[in-house]
Order: structure tokens, then sequence, then C-alpha cells
């Protein structure tokens, strides 16, 4: 469920967000992040970082492109030293 307080993915404009770490001063700043795509962020950061309105239009991502989003590929084997 949204949290009214906090809000909402910058990246995938999810409405609900996880509250991920605090400052270790409290009050400072937190650490969220979107439960749909995953973009983590801390609410200090600048507003083109925080706020979907804000957010680089290159990089926003819509449920659609999420939706159909390729397999991240897999890490392929170390290659040894010859
Ligand atoms: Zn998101």
């Amino acid at each position: 469920m949204a949290d009214p307080t906090r809000p909402g993915c910058p990246r995938c404009a999810h409405g609900d967000t996880e509250h991920i770490h605090a400052s270790p001063v409290p009050g400072v700043w937190d650490v969220l992040r979107c439960p749909r795509c995953l973009y983590m962020w801390r609410t200090s950061e600048p507003a083109r970082r925080t706020r979907r309105e804000h957010y680089p239009e290159g990089f926003r991502l819509t449920e659609a492109d999420l939706a159909n989003a390729d397999e991240v590929p897999a890490v392929p084997p170390l290659r040894r030293a010859t």
C-alpha cells in the first residue's frame, strides 16, 4: 500500500516504496527502494534522482517497459590467466 508520506518511484512511477535505511543522525535522510523496478535512492539526492517529474525522460520506465524487459544476461565464467 502506498505511503502518502513518501513520494513514488522516480524511475517507474510505482506508488509504493520500501524504507531500506535511515541516516545515523535521525531525520537527515532515508534510503528508499521501489519494489517494482528495484531503483534505490537517498532522499537527500537532487530532484533529478528523487522526483518523477524531474527524473530524466530517457531513463524513465513504465509498467509496460518492465513487463517487456529482457532477462538480465548471466555473468559469463571467469577467464583463466594464460
Ligand atoms: Zn520503480
